[in-house]
């Protein structure tokens, strides 16, 4: 490998007392009980499974072998020979994660679940069951023949599962909430191989656990959507000539419609502030409704000097896809999260931030940063989500932040440029009172302590469930990807045995 990956750089073998095992053990044992569905790094579908990751990073490490399950027996029988023998191994839905080694392991297993990817609608069209790992483009076209959807997340190739767990924010969260609000039932391979359903009679704990609470419990396998109806939208992205009347302008206007009393729910924004050769400013529009122009965008569509306007009534798979066209894969990806409470003087730091890290750029092949802001209004929060996000009337911004390059040799500068960003972000809003602890998993970085932002009660509550349905600490120990709770019992690996199955 090319870099340094900590934790990931750990030997495939764990030792609990003595050493349990290997990789080549567990990939030829995978490889007898599930024939024609694991991979070795001779193969082409190896090598297609790496190509398909988003993120350069991700596509860079080399599992000892790919497994590919297609059904959640696959995945019980993948973990009972997995985790008896100690292998470490990592979890990949739709590839779209960007911390290093979410869903990817060097020298380990990688359970690639796309082969998990069914969509059944219910009869009466109240409910969707979704593999997995379908993703969400997938799936708003399969909704879209039957007039609803769901709320997932907004580009077409990100993976239901994996954004789910992370919360979800998209298109709906005004009027629906979260993506993981609307899960009525998961169904769960759990460490020692059993196949489980969590809902809100059976294993609710767990249910709400998982609302949020990312890989830390099980291999999730389904998930039950509650689907609403939906038709045409109103959508699109207007780009901006760059002045400070264009940045003081979007960030009030901003400021304004997160904090607007009579906020209305079928409307969404996000303003980007980057820098890719030249500084841009971006604001995108979703209107879930064919309404062109909704009174609500008033005040952002007076913002002086458009230059590109692609507003159109349109349908959300046609969105979700072009949403992921204006995001290609390929690039080295770092991405960060913090949320402030919405104020306009922490918008426009914002922006200054943004600006003075790209002075770091010169030099460095395919550099693109930004900030996206978006708004995290009341009507977004539901009770049973472990999220902790309290929203004050004037709202809270979701503060994202990508830093896009070309080359693994930039990494080290640029992951420098990130962290100066983030540290700026957080000092400034701590300065001006408005720091939230919320940081949204599916764009943290991968050292930042996302379940802790939850809140004490929350992470208490996730510890808990872990300790119940993975009592062992297979989830923190052997998959280290992903957010994890990492409490430190769970360092020291119980031994397994053959009464764990
Ligand atoms: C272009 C782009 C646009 C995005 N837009 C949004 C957006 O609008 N809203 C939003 O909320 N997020 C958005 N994201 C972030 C995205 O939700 C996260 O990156 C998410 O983690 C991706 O899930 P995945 O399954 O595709 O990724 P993966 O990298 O495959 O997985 C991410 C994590 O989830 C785990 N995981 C995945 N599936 C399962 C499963 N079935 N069971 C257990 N663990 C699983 C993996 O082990 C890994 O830890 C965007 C990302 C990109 C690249």
């Amino acid at each position: 490998m090319l870099r340094n990956f900590s934790v990931l750089g750990l030997l495939c073998v764990v030792t609990s007392g003595a050493a349990r095992g290997s990789c080549a053990n567990c990939c030829a044992k995978l490889a007898s009980s599930l024939p024609g569905k694991v991979f070795s790094p001779d193969s082409a579908a190896y090598e297609a499974s790496l190509a398909s990751y988003w993120a350069l990073q991700e596509q860079l490490i080399t599992p000892s072998c790919i497994v590919s399950p297609t059904t959640a027996i696959d995945v019980s029988t993948a973990l009972k020979i997995i985790v008896p023998d100690s292998c470490k191994f990592a979890v990949r839905g739709g590839g779209h994660g960007t911390a290093v080694g979410v869903a990817n392991i060097e020298d380990g297993i990688t359970i690639d679940l796309r082969g998990i990817d069914t969509i059944v609608l219910s009869e009466d069209k109240e409910q969707v069951a979704v593999g997995g790992a379908a993703t969400l483009g997938d799936v708003y076209t399969y909704l879209a023949q039957y007039g609803v959807s769901i709320p997932g997340a907004r580009a077409a190739g990100i993976g239901v599962g994996g954004s789910t767990l992370g919360g979800g924010f998209g298109y709906f969260a005004p009027s629906q909430g979260l993506a993981a609000d609307s899960v009525a039932e998961y169904e769960v391979v759990l460490a020692n191989g059993d196949i489980i359903t969590a809902n809100q009679q059976s294993n609710s704990d767990l249910w709400r656990a998982l609302k949020g609470g990312g890989s830390n419990f099980g291999i999730v396998t389904k998930l039950t959507f509650n689907t609403f109806p939906l038709g045409e939208v109103w959508a699109g992205d207007v780009f901006f000539s760059v002045s400070n009347e264009t940045v003081q302008s979007t960030a009030t206007a901003l400021y304004n419609f997160a904090s607007n009393p009579d906020y209305d729910e079928n409307a969404s924004v996000f303003v980007l502030y980057a820098y890719q050769n030249a500084p841009v400013v971006l604001v995108e529009y979703t209107y879930t409704a064919p309404v062109v122009d909704a009174p609500v965008f008033d005040e952002f569509e007076a913002v002086p000097g458009q230059l590109l306007n692609t507003t159109a009534v349109t349908t959300i798979p046609t969105l979700s896809a072009s949403s992921q066209a204006q995001s290609p894969s390929g690039f080295e990806q770092i991405t960060f999260a913090m949320t402030f409470v919405n104020d306009e003087q922490m918008i426009l730091e914002a922006y200054n931030i943004m600006i003075a890290a790209s002075s770091k750029l010169t030099g460095v092949a395919g550099a693109a940063i930004g900030l996206t802001l978006r708004p995290i209004v009341p009507s977004m929060i539901r009770p049973d989500d472990v999220l902790g996000l309290e929203v004050p009337a004037q709202g809270l911004i979701q503060t994202i932040g990508s830093v896009q390059f070309n080359l693994t040799a930039d990494y080290s500068l640029m992951n420098n440029v990130a962290d100066q960003m983030l540290s700026d972000l957080e000092a400034a809003a701590k300065r001006l009172g408005v720091y939230n602890r919320y940081i949204d998993m599916n764009h943290a970085k991968t050292e930042q302590k996302v379940l802790e932002g939850y809140g004490s009660q929350n992470y208490e509550l996730l510890k808990a469930v872990a300790g119940k349905y993975d009592p062992k600490g297979v989830f923190q120990n052997l998959m280290p990807g992903g957010f994890k709770l990492l409490w430190v019992e769970f360092y020291i690996l119980a031994p397994f045995d053959s009464s764990d199955h």
